[in-house]
């Protein structure tokens, strides 16, 4: 009896992010009604559809994310699976593209019995159409003659910066290329054409439906690619939400993207900074010396360059974007967000990655109101190389449960194509803070309640863009609600996650 009371009431919201089954009623891309019910069922417009065994959770957003990025490493060959050289010729040679470049990514040669590679064996696949074949981790290519021709590299070619033209007994190029040599071919390719841009950006969209994401947070876009993007929203092609945070660092967006702009289902809020690189090559700025280098790491703007720049953005309607992965990038950024603040900015202040952070600086994200954009599966896959790096006495990184504690808004991303789109591989390092293959959690202290890590993945980025009519399952709130298989509540399953159907803005896609 009690049970029909509450279905013929009905309940106002469900704030608190459990999945559960519910009957939502969605009229002209908005909430209608909403109730506990025994079978998950989705009411739009009066057509209803059943879900058996399935669970709603408002619409999942990555808050850092490439979008083309995505797009492009769905249309290009994955070479992983080959197991030789023999077969990943074969795979190349299926490479079915009419004419230009053919371009492939990939291929990993530690487990082939051969390792011993050549332009000549790319040669023997077309020795009249460039190919280009990048690592599995993108610092190394192995090209034919075709292109390194074309790049005009031969045995006189000297070294670039930072990078290595591989060559034989006779000094001549063996077409392996290293680091920023790569550089050196990539430079040639034809770029892609605008067609192209919007089959990437559609297929990276679609991707992320697929995969529940009703919202992206775009980061670093290229200004060339504005126009294509305004003309798929133009058109209502975008089957998810896009955020954009535009490149500032160069001020090239003054002449092309001066102010804020809200289409459809796009935005551009916002300028993206960098203050430093990445821990792996040991750019992020440390306040001590690196564990096994002699480096603190790299500062990539002053804090006066960066005051000036995201002021301006300010003065002109920007929110603020800024990449930081040390524990001195991260307190720069704070000292330049305190200025803005006491300067009375009141824009969107955000850091990128937030990845180490000294204790002394934890507090100030909440003091100054910042948004801490974090990726958890960055700590998963990055741990035991940042232990290398920091040390294993170093306490602060990925200090979820300790920025949360003290108040931060933590958002939630994947930095999509680095890594997975897979939302529940993010809310798995978030909740077990283990990789797939380990049984230990790292640092138990820092991990989040599944219910504070689906807050930074559906809820809390709706702050951060100003959305305040999404982000939970609420009477009124845009109809963005994902369907699962899994009601969550054991951690251990959380990576399995299947998505059933996707609602954004309350048009139903289903997927299983
Ligand atoms: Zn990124």
């Amino acid at each position: 009896m009690l049970f029909y009371h509450i279905i013929l009431i009905g309940i106002k919201s469900l704030k608190n992010m459990k999945p559960s089954k519910l009957t939502i009623s969605i009229k002209n891309g908005l909430i209608d009604s909403i109730n506990q019910s025994e079978v998950t069922e989705i009411i739009i417009d009066g057509a209803s559809n059943r879900f058996v065994s399935a669970y709603a959770i408002p619409g999942i957003v990555d808050a850092h994310a490439h979008i083309i990025g995505l797009g492009e490493n769905l249309n290009t060959i994955r070479l992983e699976k080959a197991k030789s050289k023999d077969e990943l010729i074969q795979l190349v040679k299926e490479i079915d593209v009419k004419d230009g470049w053919i371009t492939g990514r990939g291929w990993n040669e530690e487990s082939w019995g051969n390792k011993d590679l050549h332009r000549l064996d790319l040669d023997a696949i077309s020795s009249e159409r460039p190919i280009f074949l990048v690592r599995v981790d993108g610092h190394a290519a192995w090209v034919n003659s075709k292109a390194l021709e074309l790049s005009e590299i031969n045995k006189y070619t000297a070294n670039p910066n930072g990078g290595t033209i591989q060559i034989d007994a006779e000094g001549n190029p063996t077409g392996l290329l290293i680091d920023n040599a790569i550089e050196l071919v990539r430079d040639n390719i034809p770029k892609a054409s605008n067609e192209l841009i919007k089959k990437y950006v559609l297929d990276a969209c679609y991707e992320c439906l697929r995969n529940g994401i009703t919202e992206v947070h775009d980061m670093d876009v290229h200004l060339d690619h504005l126009k294509v993007y305004k003309e798929l929203d133009n058109d209502n092609l975008l089957p998810i939400r896009l955020v954009q945070y535009i490149r500032g660092f160069d001020g090239e967006y003054k002449r092309l993207q001066s102010h804020p702009y809200s289409g459809n289902n796009l935005q551009i809020i916002g300028l993206k900074f960098y203050a430093d690189g990445a821990l792996g090559s040991r750019g992020a700025l440390m306040i001590d010396k690196y564990n096994d280098a002699d480096t603190y790491g790299l500062e990539l703007i002053s804090t006066d360059e960066l005051y000036e720049q995201a002021s301006e953005g300010c003065d002109n309607g920007w929110d603020i974007a800024v990449h930081a992965i040390g524990d001195k990038a991260n307190r720069n950024v704070l000292d330049v967000y305190q200025r803005l603040r006491s300067d009375g900015y009141e824009n969107i202040l955000r850091i990128e990655h937030s990845q180490l952070v000294n204790p002394d600086d934890i507090k100030r994200f909440s003091d100054l109101n910042v948004f801490a954009s974090v990726q958890p599966i960055h700590c998963t896959s990055d741990k035991n190389m940042a232990i290398k790096r920091l040390g294993e006495n170093y306490n602060f990184a990925y200090p979820w449960k300790t920025l949360h504690k003290t108040g931060a808004k933590l958002i939630a991303g994947s930095d999509f194509p680095i890594e997975s789109h897979n939302p529940f591989f993010g809310i798995d390092a978030f909740v077990n803070r283990r990789a797939i293959n380990e049984e230990i959690t790292w640092q138990k202290e820092e991990t989040l309640s599944l219910e504070d890590a689906l807050n930074s993945y559906c809820y809390t980025p709706h702050l951060a863009t100003g959305n305040s009519n999404s982000g939970s399952l609420e009477l009124g709130k845009r109809a963005d609600i994902t369907i699962i298989d899994n009601e969550l509540r054991q951690s251990n399953t959380i990576r399995n996650t299947k998505v059933i159907a996707t609602i954004t803005n309350g048009k139903l896609t289903k997927h299983l």
